[in-house]
This record gives structure tokens, C-alpha cells and sequence, in this order.
């Protein structure tokens, strides 16, 4: 996700207004796009769509760190990028939506400067729960998809100790993981592309880890959902 992407996505949000919501944001990966000195001219059209009376935009992002790519794509240079549009975000009050990777302290860190922000979404958080609670300072919220269905005793341990109101389920798609079922001989499952119809299976499974039941789950997700994106 990056500016080469920011006109479809408010395209979509306009055909289907009410049913889509448009997120435009600086993913790391997207950096290797163009030169460093290139980067604050992105961040201008960046707060120009923001900033637009008509523009669709619900939310920042998605955008973060990634400490697997450093080599390619500093991480120097990726703080400064999410620093730019943590201050983007609050400066419009819209929500962020933030790619983590390995970098949870340096993370943390960069909230420091950031005491009043709300509206974190931490997507496919990899960190354990510990470093989650530090992140409920935030009132974060936290997205899982089909990664909860591969079998981690630290995703189920943070599934299992966060507030009931801070999670969401997501797809990723059509790049997240994909769904395991419980009789997981099936690599036809795996090999299946990850899409909107996978959220029950996720849902299903985030209930059965929280020993809840998948309906309460399938309206508590929704309504999360709504809460955190304003939607209500
Ligand atoms: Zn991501």
C-alpha cells in the first residue's frame, strides 16, 4: 500500500459509500518504490488526500515497521515515515491501522511522543501479550485472521488476555495467512486464497480459544468493529 494505490482505494470507498471504508497510508514495504529524499513529497500528497473536504478516508494506514526488511528499507527511515503518519492521524482524528513485525519496542518507543493518541489498530500483532497490555495505554485494539488458526501458544496466550472489547477479526487478504482447519491433512485449505468468506472459520476459532461461544464472538466482533471505526 502505497500512493500508487491511493486512487482505487478512494474510488472503492466512493462506488460503495457506507459499505467500504477507505484506509491510505505509507506501508514499509512500499519504500522501496522511490528514493528516500523522494519521501516528504509522498507524505505532502499524503496529508493533501487527508486533508480533502470530500475525500472518503477513514483511516491511516495501513503503515508501520518491519524489521525483516532493514537491509532494503532502514529502519531509521521507517520510523520516520510512521512517525509523520502517527502525527497525520491525530492531526485528522482518524484511526490508524499499523504494521508490526518484530519491531514491538521500537514501536513502543515511538508512542512515547505520541501520550494522547487514540485509535491504534495493531493488525496481525505478532508480540506477545505482555507487550500488548503496554499497548492498552492506547486503548489499542488488536486484529487477528488466519494466523489464529495455526497452532501458537503465545498468539493463543494474547488472544486469550486481552479485553474482550479490543479485538477484531480481518482477513489480510488476499495476502494473509491462510485458514487451517482442524483436520489440517488438508493442504488444498492452506493453498486456498484467503477472502471475506474466511471470517466465520477465523471467528469460530478465536471463540473456541476464548472457550466462547462463535455466535457471541460473531456479534462482539462486529460490534468491536464498528466502535473502533465509527461506524455505529
Ligand atoms: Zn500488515
Amino acid at each position: 500500500m502505497g500512493p500508487d494505490d491511493w486512487q482505487a482505494t478512494l474510488d472503492l470507498a466512493l462506488s460503495d459509500r457506507g459499505v467500504v471504508l477507505a484506509g491510505i497510508g505509507i506501508h514499509p514495504f512500499a519504500l522501496a518504490g522511490w528514493p528516500e529524499r523522494e519521501d516528504a513529497a509522498v507524505l505532502q500528497q499524503l496529508e493533501a488526500l487527508l486533508g480533502a473536504p470530500q475525500a472518503p478516508v477513514a483511516i491511516v494506514g495501513e503503515c508501520g515497521l518491519d524489521a525483516r526488511f532493514v537491509e532494503a528499507i532502514p529502519l531509521s527511515r521507517q520510523r520516520a515515515l510512521l512517525d509523520a503518519q502517527l502525527a497525520l492521524a491525530q492531526t485528522y482524528r482518524l484511526p490508524i491501522v499499523l504494521h508490526c513485525v518484530r519491531a514491538q519496542d521500537p514501536l513502543l518507543d515511538l508512542l512515547q511522543s505520541f501520550p494522547d493518541i487514540r485509535g491504534l489498530l495493531f493488525h496481525a500483532f505478532g508480540g506477545s501479550l505482555e507487550q500488548a497490555r503496554a499497548l492498552l495505554r492506547w486503548d489499542a485494539a488488536f486484529s487477528f485472521g488466519g494466523s489464529l488458526t495455526l497452532p501458537s501458544k503465545k498468539r493463543r496466550a494474547l488472544v486469550r488476555g486481552l479485553p474482550a472489547d479490543r479485538i477484531l477479526v480481518e482477513t489480510d487478504a488476499p495476502n494473509g495467512p491462510p485458514i487451517r482447519g482442524q483436520d489440517s491433512a488438508s493442504n488444498a485449505t492452506a493453498a486456498q486464497r484467503i477472502d471475506p468468506a474466511s471470517l466465520p472459520a477465523i471467528v469460530a476459532t478465536l471463540a473456541a480459544v476464548r472457550e466462547e461461544s462463535a455466535e457471541l464472538w460473531a456479534e462482539r466482533s462486529t460490534r468491536n468493529a464498528q466502535a473502533f471505526f465509527g461506524t455505529m
